[in-house]
Protein backbone atom coordinates (compact mmCIF):
# COMPACT_ATOMS: atom_id res chain seq x y z
CA UNK A 1 0.00 0.00 0.00
CA UNK A 2 1.90 3.17 -1.13
CA UNK A 3 1.59 5.96 1.07
CA UNK A 4 1.84 8.86 -1.65
CA UNK A 5 -0.84 11.37 -2.14
CA UNK A 6 -3.09 11.63 -4.95
CA UNK A 7 -2.39 14.60 -4.88
CA UNK A 8 0.94 14.27 -5.59
CA UNK A 9 0.63 11.42 -8.23
CA UNK A 10 -1.59 13.88 -10.65
CA UNK A 11 0.66 16.73 -9.64
CA UNK A 12 3.63 14.46 -10.96
CA UNK A 13 1.60 12.95 -13.94
CA UNK A 14 1.28 16.88 -15.54
CA UNK A 15 5.15 17.78 -14.56
CA UNK A 16 5.75 14.99 -16.92
CA UNK A 17 3.24 15.88 -19.59
CA UNK A 18 4.31 19.41 -19.64
CA UNK A 19 8.14 18.36 -19.87
CA UNK A 20 7.54 15.91 -22.38
CA UNK A 21 5.65 18.18 -24.60
CA UNK A 22 8.08 21.21 -23.74
CA UNK A 23 10.66 17.94 -25.35
CA UNK A 24 8.67 17.76 -28.30
CA UNK A 25 8.17 21.74 -29.00
CA UNK A 26 11.75 22.86 -28.45
CA UNK A 27 13.26 19.96 -30.50
CA UNK A 28 15.20 21.62 -33.46
CA UNK A 29 13.44 21.46 -36.81
CA UNK A 30 14.42 17.93 -38.72
CA UNK A 31 17.84 18.55 -40.33
CA UNK A 32 16.81 17.40 -43.79
CA UNK A 33 20.49 17.54 -45.66
CA UNK A 34 23.70 17.85 -44.24
CA UNK A 35 27.37 19.13 -45.65
CA UNK A 36 29.02 16.61 -46.94
CA UNK A 37 32.78 16.16 -45.80
CA UNK A 38 35.28 18.29 -47.20
CA UNK A 39 32.90 20.18 -49.34
CA UNK A 40 35.17 22.87 -49.65
CA UNK A 41 38.13 21.32 -50.93
CA UNK A 42 36.15 19.55 -53.74
CA UNK A 43 34.10 22.44 -54.92
CA UNK A 44 36.54 23.78 -57.10
CA UNK A 45 37.07 20.71 -58.54
CA UNK A 46 33.55 19.66 -59.40
CA UNK A 47 32.14 23.18 -60.31
CA UNK A 48 34.76 25.26 -62.87
CA UNK A 49 32.64 28.00 -62.95
CA UNK A 50 33.20 28.38 -59.13
CA UNK A 51 36.74 29.74 -60.48
CA UNK A 52 34.95 32.99 -61.88
CA UNK A 53 33.83 34.00 -57.95
CA UNK A 54 36.29 37.13 -57.05
CA UNK A 55 38.83 36.52 -53.92
CA UNK A 56 36.31 39.33 -51.66
CA UNK A 57 32.99 36.72 -52.58
CA UNK A 58 34.42 33.59 -51.70
CA UNK A 59 33.89 33.42 -48.16
CA UNK A 60 30.23 34.92 -49.14
CA UNK A 61 30.33 32.21 -51.92
CA UNK A 62 30.78 29.54 -49.42
CA UNK A 63 28.89 30.35 -46.47
CA UNK A 64 26.08 30.61 -49.31
CA UNK A 65 26.63 27.18 -50.65
CA UNK A 66 26.62 25.67 -46.99
CA UNK A 67 23.58 26.55 -45.79
CA UNK A 68 22.17 25.26 -49.40
CA UNK A 69 23.13 21.83 -48.52
CA UNK A 70 22.29 22.21 -45.13
CA UNK A 71 18.95 24.07 -46.16
CA UNK A 72 17.49 22.35 -49.07
CA UNK A 73 16.81 18.84 -49.61
CA UNK A 74 17.64 17.17 -52.74
CA UNK A 75 15.59 13.42 -53.94
CA UNK A 76 16.61 11.05 -56.44
CA UNK A 77 13.96 10.76 -58.89
CA UNK A 78 13.23 7.43 -61.26
CA UNK A 79 16.08 5.42 -59.07
CA UNK A 80 18.46 7.87 -59.32
CA UNK A 81 21.06 7.94 -56.24
CA UNK A 82 22.16 11.12 -55.44
CA UNK A 83 25.44 11.21 -54.35
CA UNK A 84 27.30 14.37 -52.41
CA UNK A 85 29.15 15.15 -55.65
CA UNK A 86 25.94 16.05 -57.25
CA UNK A 87 24.62 18.05 -54.54
CA UNK A 88 27.97 20.21 -54.09
CA UNK A 89 28.06 20.93 -58.11
CA UNK A 90 24.30 21.88 -58.35
CA UNK A 91 24.81 23.88 -55.11
CA UNK A 92 27.82 25.21 -56.13
CA UNK A 93 26.31 25.79 -59.54
CA UNK A 94 23.39 27.80 -57.66
CA UNK A 95 24.42 30.03 -55.48
CA UNK A 96 26.72 31.67 -58.18
CA UNK A 97 23.57 33.60 -58.30
CA UNK A 98 23.93 34.89 -55.15
CA UNK A 99 26.85 36.66 -55.01
CA UNK A 100 25.35 40.45 -54.82
CA UNK A 101 24.45 42.36 -51.93
CA UNK A 102 21.78 41.55 -49.82
CA UNK A 103 20.98 37.99 -51.73
CA UNK A 104 18.95 35.74 -50.61
CA UNK A 105 19.30 31.46 -50.10
CA UNK A 106 16.11 31.23 -52.59
CA UNK A 107 13.65 31.38 -50.00
CA UNK A 108 10.73 29.41 -51.80
CA UNK A 109 12.88 26.40 -52.84
CA UNK A 110 12.65 23.63 -49.87
CA UNK A 111 13.93 20.67 -52.29
CA UNK A 112 15.86 20.06 -55.59
CA UNK A 113 14.54 16.69 -57.37
CA UNK A 114 17.25 15.05 -59.61
CA UNK A 115 16.26 13.39 -62.60
CA UNK A 116 18.89 10.70 -64.10
CA UNK A 117 18.09 12.08 -67.36
CA UNK A 118 15.64 14.70 -69.78
CA UNK A 119 12.08 13.52 -68.09
CA UNK A 120 8.52 14.00 -69.11
CA UNK A 121 5.53 15.94 -67.87
CA UNK A 122 2.17 16.66 -68.56
CA UNK A 123 1.14 19.80 -68.19
CA UNK A 124 -2.73 21.07 -67.34
CA UNK A 125 -2.33 24.20 -68.25
CA UNK A 126 -3.62 25.69 -71.62
CA UNK A 127 -0.97 26.86 -74.11
CA UNK A 128 -0.93 30.25 -75.19
CA UNK A 129 -4.04 28.89 -77.84
CA UNK A 130 -6.01 28.04 -74.65
CA UNK A 131 -5.75 24.52 -75.79
CA UNK A 132 -4.51 21.56 -73.01
CA UNK A 133 -2.41 19.42 -74.27
CA UNK A 134 -1.84 15.63 -72.19
CA UNK A 135 1.22 14.73 -74.87
CA UNK A 136 4.23 14.51 -72.61
CA UNK A 137 7.05 17.50 -72.81
CA UNK A 138 10.39 16.34 -72.66
CA UNK A 139 12.28 18.48 -70.35
CA UNK A 140 15.55 19.13 -68.73
CA UNK A 141 14.53 21.20 -65.59
CA UNK A 142 11.77 23.12 -63.97
CA UNK A 143 11.58 25.38 -61.56
CA UNK A 144 8.11 25.67 -59.52
CA UNK A 145 6.59 28.70 -57.96
CA UNK A 146 7.26 28.59 -54.10
CA UNK A 147 8.77 24.99 -53.57
CA UNK A 148 11.00 22.97 -55.77
CA UNK A 149 13.31 22.96 -58.45
CA UNK A 150 13.97 19.72 -60.74
CA UNK A 151 16.45 19.13 -62.59
CA UNK A 152 18.33 16.73 -65.03
CA UNK A 153 21.35 15.69 -63.60
CA UNK A 154 22.68 14.49 -66.96
CA UNK A 155 22.63 18.15 -68.20
CA UNK A 156 23.76 19.74 -64.97
CA UNK A 157 26.63 17.44 -65.83
CA UNK A 158 26.69 18.92 -69.65
CA UNK A 159 27.18 22.30 -67.83
CA UNK A 160 29.94 21.50 -65.84
CA UNK A 161 31.67 20.29 -68.94
CA UNK A 162 31.03 23.45 -70.54
CA UNK A 163 27.66 23.42 -72.45
CA UNK A 164 26.20 26.22 -73.61
CA UNK A 165 23.25 25.15 -71.95
CA UNK A 166 23.01 25.40 -67.65
CA UNK A 167 19.95 24.50 -66.48
CA UNK A 168 21.11 25.08 -62.84
CA UNK A 169 21.24 28.64 -63.17
CA UNK A 170 18.61 28.65 -66.07
CA UNK A 171 16.44 27.03 -63.05
CA UNK A 172 17.68 29.21 -60.47
CA UNK A 173 17.28 32.39 -62.19
CA UNK A 174 13.39 31.40 -62.78
CA UNK A 175 13.35 31.40 -58.77
CA UNK A 176 15.24 34.85 -58.79
CA UNK A 177 12.28 36.25 -61.24
CA UNK A 178 9.60 34.89 -59.20
CA UNK A 179 10.61 36.66 -56.02
CA UNK A 180 10.00 39.65 -57.39
CA UNK A 181 6.32 38.90 -58.52
CA UNK A 182 5.56 42.32 -60.26
CA UNK A 183 7.71 41.63 -63.24
CA UNK A 184 8.52 38.99 -65.57
CA UNK A 185 11.89 38.99 -66.49
CA UNK A 186 13.60 41.42 -63.53
CA UNK A 187 14.66 40.00 -60.08
CA UNK A 188 14.20 42.28 -57.25
CA UNK A 189 16.62 45.04 -57.57
CA UNK A 190 17.52 49.12 -56.98
CA UNK A 191 18.31 50.25 -60.70
CA UNK A 192 14.71 48.73 -62.82
CA UNK A 193 14.82 51.82 -65.12
CA UNK A 194 18.21 50.55 -66.60
CA UNK A 195 17.52 46.63 -66.51
CA UNK A 196 13.95 46.86 -68.11
CA UNK A 197 15.45 49.42 -71.13
CA UNK A 198 18.81 47.11 -71.82
CA UNK A 199 16.35 43.90 -71.22
CA UNK A 200 13.70 45.00 -73.64
CA UNK A 201 15.95 45.99 -76.27
CA UNK A 202 17.80 42.89 -76.65
CA UNK A 203 14.68 40.71 -76.09
CA UNK A 204 13.18 42.07 -78.91
CA UNK A 205 16.45 41.85 -80.92
CA UNK A 206 16.95 37.93 -80.11
CA UNK A 207 13.29 37.54 -81.43
CA UNK A 208 14.20 39.04 -85.03
CA UNK A 209 17.48 37.26 -85.20
CA UNK A 210 16.83 33.78 -86.87
CA UNK A 211 20.86 32.34 -85.92
CA UNK A 212 21.85 34.74 -82.45
CA UNK A 213 25.72 34.01 -82.19
CA UNK A 214 25.67 33.02 -78.08
CA UNK A 215 21.99 33.78 -76.61
CA UNK A 216 19.80 30.41 -77.00
CA UNK A 217 16.89 31.39 -79.24
CA UNK A 218 14.39 29.56 -76.59
CA UNK A 219 15.44 33.18 -74.91
CA UNK A 220 13.16 34.70 -77.66
CA UNK A 221 9.98 32.56 -75.81
CA UNK A 222 9.29 35.47 -73.09
CA UNK A 223 10.61 37.93 -71.17
CA UNK A 224 11.20 35.59 -68.55
CA UNK A 225 12.71 32.41 -70.32
CA UNK A 226 15.20 35.44 -71.83
CA UNK A 227 16.43 36.65 -67.94
CA UNK A 228 17.11 32.70 -67.62
CA UNK A 229 19.19 32.29 -71.30
CA UNK A 230 20.97 35.36 -70.54
CA UNK A 231 21.69 34.31 -67.28
CA UNK A 232 23.43 31.06 -68.43
CA UNK A 233 25.28 32.85 -71.01
CA UNK A 234 26.50 35.48 -68.74
CA UNK A 235 28.15 32.29 -66.85
CA UNK A 236 28.91 30.09 -69.42
CA UNK A 237 30.20 32.30 -72.40
CA UNK A 238 30.97 35.53 -70.43
CA UNK A 239 33.79 36.71 -72.96
CA UNK A 240 31.39 36.08 -76.00
CA UNK A 241 28.68 37.48 -74.28
CA UNK A 242 30.81 40.78 -73.50
CA UNK A 243 31.53 40.79 -77.11
CA UNK A 244 28.41 40.39 -78.87
CA UNK A 245 26.32 41.73 -76.34
CA UNK A 246 28.39 44.39 -74.64
CA UNK A 247 25.50 46.36 -72.33
CA UNK A 248 23.71 42.94 -71.67
CA UNK A 249 26.97 41.68 -70.37
CA UNK A 250 27.67 45.24 -67.97
CA UNK A 251 24.00 45.13 -66.65
CA UNK A 252 24.49 41.26 -65.47
CA UNK A 253 28.02 41.86 -64.36
CA UNK A 254 26.57 44.75 -61.86
CA UNK A 255 23.57 42.86 -60.81
CA UNK A 256 25.10 39.42 -60.36
CA UNK A 257 28.22 41.21 -58.99
CA UNK A 258 30.92 38.96 -60.81
CA UNK A 259 33.09 39.45 -63.46
CA UNK A 260 33.04 37.01 -66.15
CA UNK A 261 34.47 37.91 -69.44
CA UNK A 262 38.00 37.84 -68.50
CA UNK A 263 38.67 33.97 -69.16
CA UNK A 264 37.10 30.86 -71.31
CA UNK A 265 36.38 28.47 -68.57
CA UNK A 266 36.76 25.56 -71.41
CA UNK A 267 39.43 25.32 -73.44
CA UNK A 268 36.73 24.86 -76.69
CA UNK A 269 35.95 27.97 -75.54
CA UNK A 270 39.05 29.89 -75.92
CA UNK A 271 38.28 31.43 -79.27
CA UNK A 272 35.42 33.70 -77.02
CA UNK A 273 37.58 36.03 -75.78
CA UNK A 274 38.92 37.52 -78.93
ZN1 LIG B 1 12.80 28.45 -68.33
Amino acid sequence: MSNVAPEAVVALAIALALLLRWMFRSRPPRVVAAEPAGWRERIDTLVPQAALVPDERKDRYRNAVGRFLREKRFVGCNGLEVTDDMRIAVAGLACLLLLRDGARLFPMVRAVLLYPDRFYVRHEEPDEFGLVSDEPVEQLGESWEGDRVILSWADVQAALDGDEVNVVLHEFAHQLDDENPETEGAPAMRDYARWSEIMDREFKRLQRHRRPPVLDPYGAESPGEFFGVVTEAFFQRGPALARHHAELYALLRDYYGVETAHRALWPEHAGDDR
